[in-house]
């Protein structure tokens, strides 16, 4: 069967088409600045990446080419030949603890749920109605980034704050990233045969560290929103919300500005002053800046925090699992963040470490708890998902 991943953005849209149950990927590309003058595509199909300019005012323009290129590219013949297309949505409240089929329900759902992700779920209910229009008889799913940590206890998700607020409005903890956590503890079921104590830490230019016991999620460093938790490319994660009174009072900022101050212009990107790019801040590092030594210090600090938090809470993980874009490639930043937890007898294999594109363990045989890289797949997790609610 032939699944499309979709994850659309305020002004982007990524796809990936994978046949199922194979779990090969057969095409993939992303439209970007849709809306703007100089938006453009790019497709990558048999090991080439295609770059094209083209005017796209809106999603359904980028969904009418994306259709026609999978023709072109002779990928399909019709566009029946498409199964299922599952949908990336940020926020699925607490009504969804699981993947859906996309029904009017499930879409007033998520548009009652636009004020608590005012940014993400209007875009991604852009992308599941520009689908619609040109695809309106095919199948399409919902995966919510929210839903895997619906299985967080009260204890765990409530904050410290008036309870009405919880009960009138929603706020709580939610958590965000899901889909890979999930991907994380699924991956290492299937290697390891059975579930483990795992801490999944997914550290890309967003972050989120999560543990996970008997395949569920337990606790999480996102929040109400995606701000909160560890250092970030460009948002703070946690800090005293007392600032932001003293702040807006010495700069003159409006609310919002300083909101955006926070997701746009702070973690990684405000220590540095340079870039929000750990391979940017990577080369600052090695070439002595204190700016970027302090920066990668206090982004190492901050990961083990929420390590050794949930090393607690999970009464002693077994894995220690790195996922995304720095999990993934940053070796130096997996030997700052276990070093620091050297005294407890977690060891790096630093050979094994320093390997380019490692999949699978990075510690030595005795290491206390074992640490493991795993490239995260949310795309495979959506169109595994969209093939299992399809054919149920
Ligand atoms: P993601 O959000 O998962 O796509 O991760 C993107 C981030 O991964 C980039 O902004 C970089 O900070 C980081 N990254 C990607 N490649 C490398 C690399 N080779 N070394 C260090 N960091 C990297």
């Amino acid at each position: 069967m032939k699944i499309l991943s979709v994850n659309a953005g305020s002004s982007s849209l990524k796809f990936t088409m994978l046949e199922l149950p194979e779990e090969k990927v057969i095409i993939s590309g992303t439209f970007e600045k849709i809306g703007l003058d100089d938006s453009f595509y790019t497709i990558k199909y048999n090991g080439n990446k295609d770059k094209k300019e083209a005017k796209l005012e809106n999603h359904t323009d980028a969904v009418k080419i994306l259709l026609d290129e999978l023709i072109n590219y002779k990928v399909i013949k019709s566009y029946d030949e498409i199964d299922g297309i599952g949908h990336r949505i940020v926020h699925g409240g607490d009504k969804y603890t699981e993947s859906v089929v996309i029904d009017d329900d499930v879409l007033k759902t998520v548009e009652d749920l636009v004020p608590l992700a005012p940014l993400h779920n209007p875009a991604n209910l852009v992308g599941i109605r520009s689908f619609k229009e040109v695809l309106p008889n095919t199948k399409m799913v919902a995966v919510f980034d929210t839903a895997f940590h619906q299985t967080m206890s009260k204890e765990e998700y409530l904050y410290a704050l008036p309870y009405e607020w919880y009960q009138r409005y929603g706020v709580r903890r939610y958590g965000f990233h899901g889909t890979s956590h999930r991907f994380i503890a699924t991956k290492m079921k299937e290697m390891l045969g059975e579930d483990k104590k795992i801490i999944s830490c997914h550290i890309g230019n967003g972050a989120s560290i999560c543990a996970i016991k008997d395949g569920k999620s337990i606790a999480t460093s996102m929040g109400f929103t995606p701000i909160a938790g560890v250092i970030m490319g460009t948002r703070c994660g946690d800090i005293d919300v007392g600032l932001l009174p003293y702040v807006m009072s010495q700069t003159k900022e409006k609310f919002d500005d300083v909101m955006t101050d926070l997701n746009k212009k702070s973690g990684v990107l405000g220590l540095t002053g340079v870039s929000s790019d750990m391979r940017d801040v990577e080369e600052g590092y090695n070439n002595k800046d204190e700016r970027c030594i302090t920066a990668l210090n206090m982004y190492a600090n901050k990961i083990v925090e929420y390590i050794s938090m949930y090393n607690t809470k999970l009464e002693g993980a077994d894995y220690i699992v790195f996922t995304a874009g720095v999990g993934e490639n940053s070796d130096l930043m997996r030997e700052l963040i276990i070093k620091r937890l050297e005294f407890m007898g977690v060891k790096l294999d630093s050979e094994k470490n320093h390997q380019r594109g490692i999949n699978g363990e990075i510690s030595t045989d005795d290491s206390s708890i074992k640490v493991y890289v795993i490239p995260t797949d949310e795309e495979l997790m959506i169109a595994k998902d969209t093939y299992n609610l399809i054919n149920e």
